[in-house]
Formats: C-alpha cells, structure tokens, sequence
C-alpha cells in the first residue's frame, strides 16, 4: 500500500503521489513558531508530529526538502517588545533561540530552512505579491490605510476549513474598528503603521506598515518553495483562517493550486483541560525539565498518539512514557548481550547484518522458536501503520508485541546471537523515525563540564601541554573528548 494521508482540504484519505518524485524532493512547509514568548508543549507536539512526517518519508526513500518560517513580527511579537522596552529584534531573538534549544532537546530534525519574515528579501516578496493581488481586483486599499484581502472575489474562499461565506455574512457583526473594510472576513495583507508599532515599519507603495501574518507565510512559502507544494502542515488553529488565506493569497497571485495535501494536528489537552496560564496547566518544555523528565521522554509523551487524535497530556502519561521507555532500553540491552554470545551462526552471516547487508531492503528478521513462530511479523507492520496516515499508536504497538516476543524467546533461551543482531539492526532502521535512544541522551556531570571548558580555553590559547593534562584527567573520570570541526564532544568511556 503506498503512504497515505487525510487531507484536510478533501477530507479524504488520499495516496501521496508527489508531483515530481524522480527530479524533486518533496516540499513541505510548516508554519513554525510566533516567536513572542517561549512555545508550549502543544506547539511541540505539534511540531514532533512533523518530525515524524519527515523522517517516515525519508525512511521510505523519498527526499524531503522543508521549511518552517519564523513569525518574528506581528501584533504579539511587537506589543512583547514594547512592554520590554527593546528592540523588536532582540525581543524576538531570544525566543527563537530558546526555540532551537528545545527542538534540539525534544531530538526534532532541523528544516532545511527557516526563514524569518522581518528578512528584506520576504518583505519584498510580501509587497510583490499584495501588488499583484491589487492589480487582480483581489485586494484594496481601505481608508484606514492598510491593504485587505477580497474574499468575496476568490470563489474557493472557505473551502479548505469548508465554511459557507454566506454565513458569516449573514450572521457576522461588524465590529467597530473594522468599518472600513468591505466584508467583516477580509484580512490584512498590509497594515498601515501606527503609534503602537514604534519604530517597526517598512516602506511600501502603500505607505509604512508592516505585514499581515498570513502574507508572511505565502510570501516565504512560495520563495523558497515554488508556486506548488506538497505538503502543508500546522495545528488545526491554523486552518481558519490562516491557511484558508494562505490559499487565497498564493493562489491569487500564482494562479495554481498551492498546496496538494494539507495535514492538521490535534489539539493537546493538559488534564482534559485546554492549557491555560491560569489553570496551572500550562508546561514549557523547561517547565518538564524541572520536573526531572528528560527531552526523550518528553518526545515520547508527545508522539505516542495518532497526530488527528486530541492528545491529553498528563504527569502520568509522563510516567508511563517513562516506563516504556525503560522497556526499550532493557530489551536493547538484552539483545546486545545476546548478540554478544558466542555465536551459533556462520560468522559471515552475522557481519552481513551488523553491516546492514540485505538481499531485500526491509527483511522480516529471522524469529526463532515455537514461541513466536506465528507470531505477526512486525518488521513490516511497523512502517506500513505509519504509511496509513502516519498511525504512530499502531506502530508503537507493534514495537512492544515485538518486544514481548522477543523477550520471551529470550527467557526460553530460544533467540540466537544472528536473530538478536538482526533485531537490533531493525531497531537502528525503525529508531531513524522513532529516534529515542537512549544514548544520545548522556548528561555530563558538571566537574567533567567543566573540565572540558578550562580544556577549550587551553587550546583557544594553543597550550597544548594543559589540553592534554585536561583531557587524561577528564578520562580519569570516564569521559572522552574529541576535538571536531563544531568543538569538543564528549563521550562516556565505553558507551557505544
Ligand atoms: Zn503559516
């Protein structure tokens, strides 16, 4: 069965056939985060079920080419700043930073880009594109100054979160402050600089303003992207109206249909509650950290559950991804130690799967045993229930039916070294998506951190005799250094 996934705009299952599968990788753009405070665990979750996305296709040979914006200025960032009294710039810069940090900790795979819309060369592209939209009768230009866009005049207005325009004519109030536009579900493409905006503002045919937030993303999108891509994924929040303008505004001007396949994540739920500041149920990712739960345990907590599902997140939901975790590592360890055994296969055999030697790239491993003779054969199994709409909870369960069986076989002493090697070699393969091993994960012990500092201090100054006095006492406490291009890494003696 090929991939397949639910697109929001159809609402249907649908086959992912990429436009260009042999020339081209698959584009896929990600609204990413507003970055006027630090994000939440919902925008994780969110964002880790993209990761997902990637990695899964990417584990079924295509490539993927992604771009995640960066909202660094809109109502929210610039009223942050104000408050702040700094700069737009620097307000911004420290939320994205602590962005990076937390996708670093929560193991998301970096975009390939992230372009910021305060870059000249989007803001540009955003005054390039609501010109053209001006000159096709789809936006105007109201009293107020700011440009709007002129929904009634884009006849597939509503279709992507399938909302009837009509209705909101016929029931919508017209709030004060919005008189000037012609229908109450125009938006702002260009808003016209006022006080509150300070300093932030950038020159147009229209006057100084700023751009609208849904601008930002076609503009970024299709710079970087081109006029058609692939696949379009965000929160559910997102649909209306944001992604709804993205498709007015793209389409607009390109002309094509921007989008193939629109991809929408659940909410997430803290204690069957919406997250709120003042419920008490409102978790950073630091938050988590305090409470002594580590950035893969964290990731498992949000992935566990099928991305269309809302997913209720709770400290014993933490608990419980603690727990199979520690599944995990004991299985693996297990089966390290088994692989390790004296061997009952030809040696060649067993290199050839250490080696990942396959006559066929996703063999079902060689089980062993009346225990698990018929068992269900999970090496498929697992990627087929990402293949169908990525259904994570499916494949996690197959991982653990797995680990049951092998266990068991274990326990009889009916898994051979060959069998234990071929399993871990389908870990390394299946962990590519999963990635939630454990090792990555190894704290340095602060007398060890700090050792290595006088060490990159030492050879900053190229004193080379205290480098290496620093490195044998920093092995005498079990670690190793190693000099890289990005610096000194620091490996636990012996960990493989
Ligand atoms: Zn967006």
């Amino acid at each position: 069965m090929p991939i397949r996934f639910f697109n929001t705009y159809s609402r249907e299952v649908e086959e992912l056939e990429p436009r260009d599968p042999a020339a081209r990788p698959i584009r896929i753009y990600t609204c990413g985060p507003t970055v006027y405070s630090r994000a939440h665990i919902g925008n994780f979750r969110a964002y880790i079920f993209e990761d997902l996305l990637q990695r899964h296709l990417e584990l079924r040979g295509y490539k993927v080419h992604r771009v995640m914006n960066i909202t660094d200025v809109d109502d929210k960032t610039i009223r942050g700043a104000r408050e702040a009294g700094i700069p737009l710039g620097k307000f911004t810069a420290q939320f994205k930073e602590a962005f990076f940090e937390d996708g670093q900790m929560l193991r998301i795979k970096r975009a390939d880009e992230f372009p910021a819309a305060t870059d000249q060369r989007y803001i540009d592209r955003m005054i390039e594109m609501i010109g053209a939209l001006i000159s096709r009768g789809l936006a105007y230009q109201a009293d107020d100054k700011s440009v709007y866009y002129r929904i009634n005049r884009f006849p597939n207005y509503g279709k992507l979160a399938h909302f009837d325009l009509t209705q909101l004519q016929s029931t919508g109030r017209v709030k004060h402050d919005e008189y000037d536009k012609e229908h109450i579900g125009d938006f702002a493409l260009w808003k016209a600089w006022d006080e509150e905006d300070g300093d932030v503002k950038w020159d147009s045919p229209w006057g100084p303003g700023r751009p609208g937030w849904h601008i930002e993303c076609s503009a970024m999108a299709t710079a970087l992207l081109g006029d058609q891509i692939d696949i379009h994924c965000g929160g559910v929040d997102n649909i209306f109206p944001h992604h709804e303008a993205e498709i007015a505004q793209s389409e607009g001007v390109t002309g094509k249909k921007f989008v193939r396949y629109w991809l929408h994540c659940a909410h997430l739920l803290v204690d069957g509650q919406k997250m709120s500041k003042s419920l008490g149920n409102f978790y950073t990712l630091p938050n988590l950290l305090e409470k002594g739960y580590t950035g893969r345990e964290i990731r498992y907590a949000l992935m566990r559950v099928h991305y269309r599902a809302p997913l209720n997140f709770t400290l014993e939901g933490m608990e419980e991804s603690r727990q199979s975790l520690a599944r995990i590592d004991e299985w693996l360890q297990r089966l390290r130690e088994v692989a390790e055994k004296e061997n009952l296969q030809p040696a060649s055999a067993v290199d050839g799967l250490r080696r990942g030697e396959r006559s066929t790239p996703n063999p079902p491993p060689p089980w062993t045993g009346s225990a698990v003779a018929n068992a269900q054969r999970p090496t498929q199994k697992f990627e087929e229930a990402l293949d169908d709409d990525l259904n994570i909870s499916a494949a996690l369960g197959f991982l653990f039916e797995t680990i049951r069986e092998t266990n068991r076989a274990m326990d009889e002493n009916d898994l051979d070294a060959a069998s234990a090697g071929a399993w871990l070699d389908w870990w390394k393969r299946i962990n590519t998506v999963l990635d939630l091993e454990m090792e990555a994960e190894i704290v340095v012990p602060p007398e060890v951190a700090q050792l290595a500092k006088e060490r990159e201090n030492a050879r900053r100054e190229k004193n080379w005799k205290r480098s290496d006095e620093l490195r044998d006492e920093i092995s005498a406490l079990g670690w190793e250094v190693r000099d890289t291009k990005d610096g000194q890494k620091l490996t636990r003696r012996g960990a493989a």
